[in-house]
Formats: C-alpha cells, structure tokens, sequence
C-alpha cells in the first residue's frame, strides 16, 4: 500500500467552467465534431471540416482533442493501444462520512486499486487492472464494468472492496488505456503551419503518476507564453504573423518536448512493470527506473513558470 504526501481532487467539469468563464461570450461552441483538418493549398492556412458539412478556415488550430485526436494525425502522431491494461474508475458516497483522508493505492499485480477523497462523504476511486477481452461491450455496460473491478479486485480488503460494491452505478467508467510512446514524442515535430497540439493529443500517457491533466495544463501556459505576441501580428501582417507563429510554436515544442518525453518515459516503465511477467524482464525495468528516475516524484514537482 502507499500513501502519496499531497495529492489534490479536481472535478474536471470545475475546471472546465472555470476557464470558461474568463473567455468572452460566445466563444465556446458545443457539439461540433471535428472530422479533418487540411491546409488550403493556396494560403497553407488551416481548414478544420466539421460533422456536420461547415469547414472553418482558420489561421492557427490548437488540437486539444484528447487520446484519438483528429489533429495528431493531420500532424502523423503515432498513439499505441496495446498496453494489456484497461482501467475502471468512479465514485462513492458515504451518507455518513467515509473517514479516509489520503490518497492511497493499494496493489497486488497486475491489480491496482486507487482512491482519493473529494470531500467528507465523497470518494473517487480507480481500478487498473489487466484489460478485458470484451472491451466494447464493457465500455457501455456499468453494471458489468462494476462486476470486472470487483473480479479484480476480490483478493483485497473488505474495506477496498466495499468502495466498489457501493458505487454509484452511474459515475462508472471504462477506459482502454492508451499513449504516446516516449521515442515517438522525442523525434517527431508537433507543428505544422498554424496547427499544433496540447495536452493528451500532444503526449496522452497511462494515469499511472496522475501527471497527464497536469501537463495539459502546463502545456496551455506556455503555449499562452509563447504564442500571445504573435496574435496582433496575425491581424496586423499575415506574412510576418505566419513567419512569427512557426517561430512561437518551435519555442513552445522546445519548451515542452523534454518534460513530456520524461513523463511519458517513466509512465511507460511503470506500465511495462505492471504487464510483465517475467522476474527478468522486471528486473531490467526496475533498474532502468533506478538510473533514469532516482527520485520518483521529482517530475510530478514541477514549475512550468508563469503566463
Ligand atoms: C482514469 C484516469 C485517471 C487520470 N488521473 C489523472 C490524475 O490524477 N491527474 C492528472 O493530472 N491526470 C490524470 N489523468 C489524465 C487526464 O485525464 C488527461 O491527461 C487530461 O484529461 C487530458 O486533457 P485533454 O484536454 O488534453 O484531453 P481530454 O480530457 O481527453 O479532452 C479532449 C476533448 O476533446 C473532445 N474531442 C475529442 N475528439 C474530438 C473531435 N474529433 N472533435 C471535437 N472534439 C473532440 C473530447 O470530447 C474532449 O472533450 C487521468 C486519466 C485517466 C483516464
């Protein structure tokens, strides 16, 4: 069992909202499934084509569309599914207040549980586990996706166990886990014209360190960083605006490229450590943590700096 020193609960709709907010009316639009993007052969400027038949042209395209990103493969970014690994997640209410108060993951290989309190009679809650031959039948079904955590996890406490038996039926969620392999983020470019990428669709890795919405976020502030001085330049100067954009989004690759490659590397480790079975195959990974990742917890403390 470990015990993880501070460790912070963040409702991602809260979040969402929160940024929303800031933004002025009418700038956010919902429901549009974007199906491709494409340079216009005459301006290279970016046209993203939507579901529903509209095309937007656009001068710059920040592709924050997650693990299966449109935008990542207009820009040939290679995503791998092939971890044996699936996860169970959601959450559990405590009328009476649940007493836990860390975060704290219990383990018994290849089985991982997690939980975290949000409030007093809140818990979210996780579950690794080794994935199941029937995916997509899982990822719609909650009632079956509580029956494959608690097979699982049936070897652990009472207590652990409870926590899923008490779930609430509707906050289940199954996800096949997928991310971006370290070497592939190391050499491939992240921009092409006024098009580039941000958190999972940049660098989407297994939920192993709880790092992935982090760097999304540092993603967002140095992108912010270095791409605001050239917005006024777009209005005032395609041509130099272009010639600035390209340089801003090389400054924001060079920034992140090595941050992300190191997090997505010993994110991948803890992954290869969890799926193999052979006592050498652990060993060769064990030390390969040791050398390259002494202090295990030293990328998750992180400063990215300010806007
Ligand atoms: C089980 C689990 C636990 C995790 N725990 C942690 C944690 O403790 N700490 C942490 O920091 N991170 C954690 N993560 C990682 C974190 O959730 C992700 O890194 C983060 O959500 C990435 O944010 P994103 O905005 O880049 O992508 P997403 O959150 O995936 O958002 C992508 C958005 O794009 C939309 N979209 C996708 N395709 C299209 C399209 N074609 N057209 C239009 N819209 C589209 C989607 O609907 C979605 O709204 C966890 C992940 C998982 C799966």
């Amino acid at each position: 069992m470990d015990s993880y020193g501070e460790a912070r609960c963040l409702k991602r709709s809260t979040l969402i909202e929160a940024l929303a907010s800031d933004l002025p009316p009418n700038t956010v639009r919902l429901s549009c499934q974007v199906n491709a993007i494409k340079l216009d052969p005459l301006t290279s400027d970016p046209v993203v084509y939507l579901e529903d038949g509209t095309l937007i042209k656009a001068k710059v395209v920040i592709g924050c569309d997650g693990l299966n990103s449109v935008v990542a493969s207009f820009l040939e970014l290679k995503f791998n599914y092939n971890y044996s690994t699936s996860l169970v997640r959601g959450l559990t209410y405590y009328e009476k207040g649940h007493g836990m108060d860390d975060f704290v993951i219990l383990y018994k290989d290849p089985t991982r549980l997690g939980r975290i309190p949000i409030d007093e009679n809140l818990v979210y809650w996780f579950v690794v586990q080794n994935r199941n031959p029937q995916d997509p039948l899982y990822m719609k079904d909650q009632k079956l996706m509580q029956q494959s955590a608690l097979e699982s996890i049936k070897d652990f406490p009472r207590e652990a166990v409870e926590i899923i038996e008490k779930a609430d039926l509707d906050s289940f969620h199954y996800a096949c886990l997928g991310y971006r392999v370290p070497w592939d983020l190391l050499f491939k470019r992240h921009y092409k014209g006024g098009v580039t990428v941000a958190g999972d669709a940049m660098h989407a890795m297994a939920p192993f360190m709880g790092q992935g919405g982090a760097a999304s976020i540092e993603d967002a502030v140095v992108l912010a960083r270095c791409a605001a001085p050239t917005i006024q330049m777009l209005r005032a100067n395609q041509k130099e605006g272009k010639k600035m954009l390209e340089l801003a989004f090389h400054q924001y690759e060079k920034e992140r490229k090595m941050r992300v490659t190191l997090l997505c590397l010993q994110t991948y480790l803890i992954g290869l450590l969890i799926k193999t079975s052979s006592s050498l195959g652990k060993f060769v990974t064990i030390l390969l943590m040791i050398i390259l990742f002494r202090d295990p917890d030293k990328l998750s403390l992180y400063d990215c700096g300010r806007l």
